[in-house]
């Protein structure tokens, strides 16, 4: 198992990973800004939280 495909496991798990409604990429956000709006960094559209 390679760190980036680790790396990428554990952010889904934390629910740091969110996609982009607007271009649909992935990206990870910071834990601090985790329940916060945060701004895609391809496109700059508002990714909302998840909801759970
Ligand atoms: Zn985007």
């Amino acid at each position: 198992m390679n760190p980036y495909f680790m790396s990428g496991i554990i952010s889904t798990l934390f629910g740091l990973k969110r996609t982009c409604p607007k271009c649909k990429r992935d990206q990870v956000v910071p834990s601090d800004k985790k329940h916060e709006k945060v701004y895609c960094k391809f496109c700059g559209a508002g990714i909302p939280p998840a909801k759970r």
